[in-house]
Parts: C-alpha cells; sequence; structure tokens
C-alpha cells in the first residue's frame, strides 16, 4: 500500500529519545525551551512568543478562550477547515460561520472572508489549504481594518510563506501541528505563536492548569519557600509538550527543509506525468512570490468520478483521500441551507494524491500510472448530459 500521508522518523529521532532518557526527565524542560526557540527561529520570531502544547487543536482551543470568544459572537472560518477548529469556536457557545472557498485552491479568497462579516464578528479562523498561503495577507489586512482577531491554524503550512514573512506570523494568534501526518511530526504535538507578549504568558497559563508561572509544581529560583503552593489565574487545562516529544522536534525540524525540496520535486513529477491527461486537472501553479510546504497534492477530476477514482485506486494498492470534508453540512454545527458552491464543487471533485518525502519516484510514477488508468476506465453512460 501505498500512503497518502507518512512520516519520516528515524535513527536520528531515535538518538534524541535515547538521549533523553539517559537524562531521567522526560517532562517538560530545556528540550521544550529549545525547541520553542528554534521553531521561533525558524518563523523568525521572539522565542518567548512560542509555546508548546501537546497538539494544534489544544492550540485551537486556548486560542478561542484568549480571545474571549462566547455566545454572541461569531467566528468565520473556510468550510473546508479542520473539525477541530470548528468544535474549539461552539465548546465555547459561540457560533461558526463558514464561508466558502475558490474550487481549485481551496483557500477563501479575501473576498469570500468579507462577504460573511457581520457586525458580530469577532475573529476569523483561517488555515492555508495544502500549504498554499493563499490571500493571508490580504485577509489579515482586512481582518484589522474591521477590528477583528485573526487565527492562523497553520498545520498545513510549517514552511509556508509570503515573499520572506512565514505563514503563521500575519495573525494575532497561530497554530501548528506535528501530529503522525504532519510534515514533521513529533507522534503527538502542536505549537502556538502569539503576537503580544502577555497574551502568550496567558497561553502558557492555560496550557499548564492556569498557574501562574511561580507556583505549584514548578519550583523557581525566585521563590525561596514553599514552592508547592498553588497561585491559581485562570482554571486551565494541561496541554503542554515535553521533553521527549521536543527532543523529536529538533530532530525534524532541522530535516524539514529536506522534507519540503523532495515534496517540491514529488508534486512537479506528479504535474508532468499527468499534464495533459484527460479528466485529470492539476493544482494551479504556487503564485510567483508564494512559498508552498507541498502538505497536500491534489487534481481535480471530472464531476461524478472522484470517489470511483478513490475506490479503484485503494483496490490496486494507492491510498488517497479527501480534505477538509465540508464543515458547513455537518449537523453538530448547525448545519442549514447554505449554498457554497466553491466548497461543494471542491468537495466534490478533489482528490488528494499521496504525497509526503518517503515517496520514492517509482512510486509516484506507479500512482500516476494507475491514476491514469482508473480514470480513462470512466463508465460511458456518465459522460453523456444529465436530462
Ligand atoms: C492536522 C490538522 C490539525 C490538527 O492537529 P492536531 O495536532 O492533530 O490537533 C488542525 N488543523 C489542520 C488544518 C490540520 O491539518
Amino acid at each position: 500500500m501505498i500512503n497518502v500521508f507518512q512520516p519520516s522518523l528515524g535513527p536520528e529521532e531515535l538518538a534524541a529519545v535515547e538521549a533523553v532518557f539517559s537524562d531521567s526527565w522526560p517532562g517538560l524542560g530545556r528540550r521544550t525551551t529549545a525547541f520553542e526557540a528554534a521553531f521561533a527561529d525558524h518563523l523568525g520570531v521572539d522565542p518567548a512568543r512560542a509555546v508548546f502544547v501537546n497538539s494544534a487543536t489544544a492550540g485551537l482551543f486556548i486560542a478561542v478562550e484568549l480571545l474571549g470568544l462566547g455566545p454572541g459572537d461569531d467566528v468565520v472560518m473556510p468550510s473546508v477547515s479542520f473539525v477541530g477548529a470548528a468544535n474549539a469556536v461552539c465548546a465555547a457557545g459561540a457560533r461558526p460561520v463558514f464561508c466558502d472557498v475558490d474550487p481549485f485552491t481551496l483557500n477563501p479568497t479575501a473576498a469570500d472572508v468579507e462577504r460573511s462579516l457581520t457586525d458580530r464578528t469577532r475573529a476569523v479562523i483561517l488555515l492555508h489549504y495544502g500549504g498554499l498561503p493563499g490571500e493571508v495577507a490580504e485577509i489579515s489586512r482586512l481582518c484589522r481594518e474591521r477590528g477583528v482577531r485573526l487565527v492562523e491554524d497553520a498545520a498545513c503550512a510549517v514552511a509556508s510563506r509570503v515573499g520572506d514573512r512565514a505563514c503563521g506570523t500575519f495573525g494575532d494568534i497561530a497554530v501548528w501541528s506535528f501530529d503522525a501526518m504532519k510534515i514533521m511530526s513529533t507522534g503527538d504535538g502542536g505549537m502556538v505563536l502569539l503576537r503580544d507578549g502577555e497574551e502568550a504568558e496567558r497561553a502558557r497559563r492555560l496550557a499548564y492548569h492556569g498557574l501562574n508561572h511561580h507556583s505549584g509544581m514548578s519550583a523557581s529560583r525566585s521563590v525561596a519557600r514553599r514552592w508547592w503552593e498553588l497561585d491559581v489565574a485562570v482554571f486551565g487545562r494541561r496541554v503542554i509538550g515535553n521533553d521527549l516529544t521536543a527532543a523529536i522536534g529538533l530532530v525534524q525540524l532541522e530535516r524539514l527543509p529536506g522534507f519540503v525540496e523532495r515534496r517540491r520535486s514529488v508534486a512537479a513529477a506528479y504535474d508532468r506525468l499527468l499534464a495533459g491527461v484527460e479528466g485529470v486537472e492539476t493544482p494551479p501553479p504556487v503564485p510567483e512570490n508564494h512559498t508552498s510546504s507541498h502538505y497536500f497534492h491534489w487534481v481535480r477530476l471530472a464531476p461524478g468520478e472522484r470517489d470511483r477514482v478513490a475506490a479503484e485506486l485503494l483496490d490496486r494498492g494507492v491510498y488517497t483521500t479527501f480534505r477538509y470534508a465540508p464543515l458547513h453540512r455537518v449537523p453538530a454545527y448547525g448545519a442549514g441551507p447554505v449554498r457554497l458552491p466553491g466548497v461543494e464543487e471542491a468537495a466534490e471533485r478533489t482528490l488528494l494524491l499521496p504525497q509526503h518525502q518517503g515517496l520514492s519516484d517509482a512510486e509516484v510514477e506507479r500512482v500516476s500510472e494507475e491514476l491514469v488508468s482508473a480514470v480513462a476506465r470512466r463508465p460511458p453512460h456518465r459522460s453523456e448530459p444529465d436530462r
């Protein structure tokens, strides 16, 4: 089976984990601090603003809490978004408002976001589909003009840039994921970046029992006595990262440029192998001054064909998928009769092909050949127009 996503964990990560074992301290410690600093450096931001947590979803819940979102507040997000973003909004009693996306890039345009803003809108949660930055710069400008806070769900965009500016540095808060399917993985893990220093301190408290830094289980040099006493500032959770996962993260971050480079050549190979194939549209090129992380690689198939092709590929040992199933159709989020034509089209015709740094050239060729044959087996009656 050729996997659609797959992490690259090897002897270097294992050696880093072994070093943590010999320290006998797998919890939050110096490696966590080092990973936060290295990740901040990768983004070009102040290391005090990066908080390592145990998932991006935990980061999204913290973001919603930090922004004080609740009943009566609307949060605009593309319908093609991650389930955890909508859950975080709904759990706080706020309402997700789903906007349309471009049917081929699967990112919303600034106009799509603007159309969904009302005077109840307090925040926008944006992602960078498959690693494409999209109109994040325009959308962050729009949010500033309207006094709306911007959260970037940068889980797809660990190495994405607009010019020399990293995705995740456009919003007030950003989150990344290092779960098992992401480009760089720590097994589970996430990073939260806060533009504001005071909010970064609040995020740290929310991630660890709501404790003020000097109190509780973290003895610090400044406390001379009774360092075990508690100073609870807010009712926080316990969603911190640890030195075991941070040790893996430090190695993965060093390997990241190589991962992205390989993914870029996989994407280029697919585009070359599938160019001009009838019934397969290759994705739009990455705009001139944008850098993609190449997290997803997708094609657009003829209407009505995607599900059949996915099933046939699976039969032949090629695992494909679609991300992210539209949230505006999910009853739990108050699915109503909203029409989002770009989302509907994307959700019916988009197929994500295997894309990861572990793919060999031969595997990319095999996927392309299987795709071309599966598409060519299109039943003849399907090409007739509807009556
Ligand atoms: C993977 C992913 C997440 C979730 O990350 P976790 O670390 O598993 O919580 C969030 N948003 C997007 C866009 C993702 O792709």
